[in-house]
């Protein structure tokens, strides 16, 4: 809050923002310390790259020693791009083609196999290119599904990994593929309570002995637990600690943290979602019988679950007056409404709020993570200016869009129409 205030007093929220995000780069590094002091040294934090996939707080993240957890070729090349190391990169997605595969061998990527046929894949062309893979395989723990259906991945059924059941078919393959020597899970991304994911991680972890017992002691090298810790969006959220979560691991697992297995994990959203607010002046209000609508400008475009999804992604919201000062007197309920063509266009419905007038300011907390990397075309809005401070020092993490920016993107080449 203070710092929209300095942001416009310094400038850098200027008259022609009519939106802005900004990251506390002092809140990103002490949430990343929490972590890495919540953990063995050893362990590598690949950082989700969809979580926020801007250059410079990647590379922010990268300076304090992260790795990187990419899903698509950009992915891997935007965290190549902020100066992570190949080796602190590892490769997720369930769909990575024969082109992917081969850069990331060569460039000694570490891949998490999705599935038995990419584990083919790789295997012809590890034969091909003489390069021996850094690799594990995803396993769906079958543990259960957490709040949000659409962010938990370890139902019975998945689209991702290799089921747990099919037990016979991953032993197999790791006795086939000697190069093999990861295992690797993800539970889900917020709505998982903390007991489904160290079920979860149990799960898999169980399947290591097994692994160890049957094809030698020491197979199974790496542990990548994937990300899933949840963030707070509501006062009365309290999200699980990463210290908390290390806590019950080794309750359940005492042999992760002990032992010399590579550790990995591949946290996002507890890390970068409540490091960043987004601001947008209001342009008008509108009443009518029974209802208060604000409108701003953000809407479906930066708050793509919010607007879609409203009761799995709640956030907070105050209003500051044009200088940047919260506003105070007696509450009210406010439609906040986005600036989109469409009726489901609300980033928060029934905010409660003070009086809001036009040209106030109305701050989003928690919008760190999972909100510009999912932002929308639609309407070809342009993407508000992206702010950073750190120790009271603000710069531009990236400029707002121009409209020929946009007419660009559209026309997916540099030249006019
Ligand atoms: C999305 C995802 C993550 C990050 O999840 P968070 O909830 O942001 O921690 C990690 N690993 C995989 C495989 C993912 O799909």
């Amino acid at each position: 809050m203070d710092h929209v205030r300095q942001a416009l007093e310094a400038g850098f929220f200027r008259e022609t923002d009519t939106a802005i995000l900004l990251y506390d780069l002092d809140r990103l590094e002490a949430n990343v310390a929490r972590l890495v002091r919540a953990f063995p040294e050893r362990s590598l934090h690949a950082f989700a790259v969809k979580a926020c996939p801007l250059p410079p707080i990647l590379s922010f993240l990268a300076g304090l020693g992260l790795g990187a957890e990419a899903a698509s070729l950009p992915e891997i090349h935007l965290a190549l791009t902020a100066g992570f190391p190949p080796a602190r990169i590892v490769f997720d997605s369930p769909a990575k083609t024969g082109e992917e595969l081969r850069l990331a061998l060569e460039l000694g990527i570490y891949i998490n196999a999705d599935n038995l046929a990419e584990l083919g894949r790789i295997a012809a062309l590890a034969a091909a290119t003489g390069v021996t893979p850094r690799a594990g395989l995803r396993v769906n723990p079958q543990a259960g599904v957490g709040g949000i259906k659409a962010t938990s991945v370890a139902g019975r059924y998945s689209k991702f990994g290799v089921p747990l059941e099919q037990r016979a078919l991953i032993l197999d393959a790791f006795a086939r593929y000697p190069w093999l020597g990861g295992l690797h899970v993800h539970v889900g991304s917020q709505g998982c309570p903390l007991d489904l994911l160290v079920a979860g991680v149990g799960a898999v972890f169980d399947l290591r002995r097994t692994i160890d017992r049957e094809l030698g002691l020491g197979r199974i090298t790496t542990f990548d637990l994937g990300g899933g810790l949840p963030a707070g969006y509501r006062d009365s959220d309290v999200p699980p600690t990463p210290a908390a979560y290390v806590a019950a691991l080794t309750q359940r697992c005492p042999g992760l943290f002990t032992g010399d297995l590579a550790l990995v994990t591949e946290f996002g959203r507890m890390v970068a979602a409540p490091c960043a607010v987004a601001a947008s002046r209001v342009e008008y209000v509108k009443r009518q019988k029974g209802h208060r609508t604000a409108v701003i400008h953000l809407g479906a475009d930066l708050f793509v679950r919010e607007c879609y999804n409203p009761k799995s992604w709640p956030h907070r919201s105050l209003l500051l007056d044009p200088t940047g000062r919260e506003k105070t007197g007696r509450a009210g309920i406010w439609h906040l409404a986005g600036p989109l063509c469409f009726s489901g266009d609300f980033p928060i419905r029934q905010a409660r709020l003070p009086d809001i007038e036009p040209g106030d300011i109305v701050l989003v907390r928690d919008v760190g993570a999972y909100t510009l990397s999912m932002w929308s075309r639609y309407n070809s809005r342009q993407m508000p200016r992206i702010l950073g401070v750190r120790q009271g020092r603000f710069a531009v993490l990236r400029e707002r869009e121009e409209p020929q920016d946009v007419v660009r993107f559209w026309l997916g080449r540099e030249e006019s129409v």
